[in-house]
């Protein structure tokens, strides 16, 4: 059976958000999808997302927020953002006129979600397995030794991507020569459903809200070498470190070593391998997968302490989506600076647009893989994305400069934005998703 070749509308491949919610989304369109994931992130995670408000409703549509919700997502209502004084610059949902601005998720969580459709849903076929090659058009070869065929075929396997380098699509990458150093932390003011973000030379330092009012998920951008040394620093010397780089906003800040976070239990693999989603023998089910984390493994220059993991930042982007049925999407097509908790955001957001492009385009007659669908779709996400990821470099560039009055420069900008409601406004519905264009 193994050496059979089993046929597909369309393959994913990749078992992170961005690949799970492609493989359900193309399935609830009448599709027959033949999802391929070489590990599924279902406990807890070191990855806290925040999700815009476009993710959610893209995930209310495939039916499965509610239960993303029931696990541990966090709304949050506001942000602030500053460079010398707490306050400077305030964002809120009120003034928006919605409830939240967006929500706190663990990956996990929301993978177990959109592992568990995946699993009940008649049109897939899940392959816990790798992708060792691939002959396009159309053809996967896993590691198992299974040959798959799809008319379209879908690459969401992440910032390393090989189908991108298989499918010999042009990238390009630049290191920001920093690096995130990512916890979760205790303070001890509650956040009070507020994000904080403060720029620093180094790269901005952000606490964001978790469900436990006291507990916040930290994203550290510092240059490489700092960032290095903040990871072997003792803990001691960490927080007082981190305390001081958000000027106390929220008090003294920890690391948390009991992040209150029990595993979630996810269904498992029937066979080492391979496993089908229908045939499950009933014990097989609710024993939980073991925690695999793809970054730590598959990444060599990430770095981690017990609790403290650091990410290399790098920018990446191809300069085509789709190269003959092979279409990229989410981290394999693009990655952005963490610096507005974009990029998954920017994944769900291609792959909406993708399902919509190719279910409009079967609708009228034509195949999965038409080349100007799958054209006009690569042009129209490139374009979003590349003004998202600009947008974000040139942050992370003009806080990081020093010298000739940039400082105040920053600081009177700042100001006279919060005094502009409307360009505060729209630059906060584009964050959220309710928007596309900023300019
Ligand atoms: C410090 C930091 C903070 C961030 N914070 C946020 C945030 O707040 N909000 C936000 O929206 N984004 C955030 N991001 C970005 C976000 O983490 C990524 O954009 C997102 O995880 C990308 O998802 P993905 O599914 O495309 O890729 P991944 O999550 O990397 O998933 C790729 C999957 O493909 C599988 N795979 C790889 N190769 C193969 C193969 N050969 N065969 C089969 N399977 C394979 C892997 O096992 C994995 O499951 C942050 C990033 C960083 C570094």
């Amino acid at each position: 059976m193994l050496n059979a070749e089993q046929r597909y509308e369309v393959i994913v491949v990749g078992g992170g958000v961005v690949g799970a919610s492609a493989a359900l989304a193309f399935a609830q369109q009448g599709l027959g999808v033949g999802w391929v994931a070489s590990s599924v992130q279902t406990q807890t995670s070191r990855r806290m997302y925040s999700f815009n408000l476009a993710s959610q409703a893209f995930l209310q549509e495939l039916g499965v927020w509610r239960d993303v919700l029931a696990q541990r997502a966090a709304p949050y209502q506001s942000i602030m953002v500053w460079q010398n004084v707490p306050g400077q610059l305030c964002f809120d949902a009120k003034s928006l006129g919605q409830s939240c601005l967006g929500y706190m998720v663990d990956e996990a969580d929301v993978i177990t979600v959109l592992y568990q459709a995946l699993w009940d849903h008649p049109n897939v076929q899940i392959w816990h397995d790798k992708v060792v090659s691939i002959a396009l058009p159309g053809q996967v070869q896993l590691a198992s030794g299974a040959h798959l065929q799809g008319e379209l075929l879908v690459g969401a396997d992440g910032a390393h991507s090989r189908l991108r380098e298989w499918g010999g699509f042009v990238c390009k990458e630049q290191s920001y020569e920093q690096k995130a150093i990512v916890a979760t932390i205790q303070h001890e003011r509650q956040h009070q459903q507020q994000l904080y973000q403060r720029f620093l030379p180094g790269g901005p330092v952000a606490l964001l809200a978790m469900l436990d009012p006291y507990q916040s998920s930290l994203v550290w951008t510092l240059s490489t070498k700092e960032a290095e040394c903040m990871m072997v620093a003792d803990e001691q010397d960490f927080n007082e470190a981190l305390t001081e780089a958000t000027q106390g906003v929220l008090g003294a800040c920890s690391i948390a070593h009991h992040a209150g976070r029990s595993p979630v239990t996810a269904r498992p693999p029937k066979h080492e391998s391979i496993y089908w989603g229908h045939t499950l023998a009933k014990d097989d089910v609710d024993k939980p997968v073991p925690e695999c984390f793809e970054h730590g493994k598959e990444n060599s220059q990430v770095l981690s302490s017990s609790s403290r993991h650091a990410f290399p930042l790098i920018c990446r982007h191809v300069h085509h989506y789709h190269h003959h049925n092979l279409v990229l999407v989410g981290d394999a097509a693009h990655t952005v600076h963490p610096l507005a908790g974009q990029g998954a955001n920017l994944g769900l957001m291609d792959v909406q647009a993708l399902v919509t492009a190719v279910v409009q385009a079967r609708h009228r007659g034509w195949p999965l893989d038409d080349p100007a669908t799958l054209n006009q779709w690569g042009r129209d996400r490139r374009a979003d994305n590349v003004k998202m990821s600009g947008l974000f470099t040139v942050l992370n560039q003009l806080f990081a400069k020093e010298g000739q009055g940039m400082g105040v420069l920053r600081q009177l900008g700042m100001g006279l934005l919060q005094h502009l409601p409307w360009v505060k406004s729209a630059m906060v519905r584009r964050a959220c998703g309710l928007t596309h264009l900023l300019f």
